[in-house]
């Protein structure tokens, strides 16, 4: 503790930036493949029973999948804004810097580790109570994250 985490070098960003690119356009092309699948997939071909329910296993596995991957996208939307702000690999809670290892683990962090695992800690303790109004919410989150 006490130990301030250095800000970021210019290197350090721009390595940054070009891994939350490279993960959006990656998504952006399993985007268009599932979305190929999908419309292949919900065509009425009039097949027999255990065919159609395949078909909606598998209709309701892509639609889990997309879900997570536009949740995703916008995790990766909203980092590459902070970049025009400059406030990429800043915590959003205590606005210390976020260390680069931990951002380069997973570049859409937006809370330091030690921020993290306080929030963490406080949404288990108050679960039923804050988070109640939004546990439809909630859950599928949780679901995506799993
Ligand atoms: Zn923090």
């Amino acid at each position: 503790m006490g130990d301030k985490v250095r800000a970021l070098t210019k290197k350090q960003l721009e390595a940054l930036k070009q891994k939350l690119l490279e993960e959006k356009s990656s998504l952006m092309m399993n985007d268009e493949l599932s979305a190929a699948t999908n419309i292949e997939l919900s065509k009425p071909e009039g097949g027999d029973e255990v065919e159609q329910s395949i078909n909606d296993y598998t209709n309701s596995h892509l639609l889990r999948f997309r879900n997570r991957e536009v949740f995703y996208g916008k995790k990766i939307e909203k980092a590459l804004k902070k970049f025009d702000m400059e406030e990429f690999g800043l915590c959003t809670d205590c606005g210390e810097w976020i260390r680069f290892e931990r951002l380069m683990a997973r570049p859409t962090a937006e809370m330091c580790i030690m921020c993290k695992e306080e929030s963490e800690r406080d949404e288990s303790n108050s679960f039923t109570g804050r988070q109640s109004k939004s546990l439809g919410k909630v859950v599928d989150l949780t679901g995506m994250m799993a």
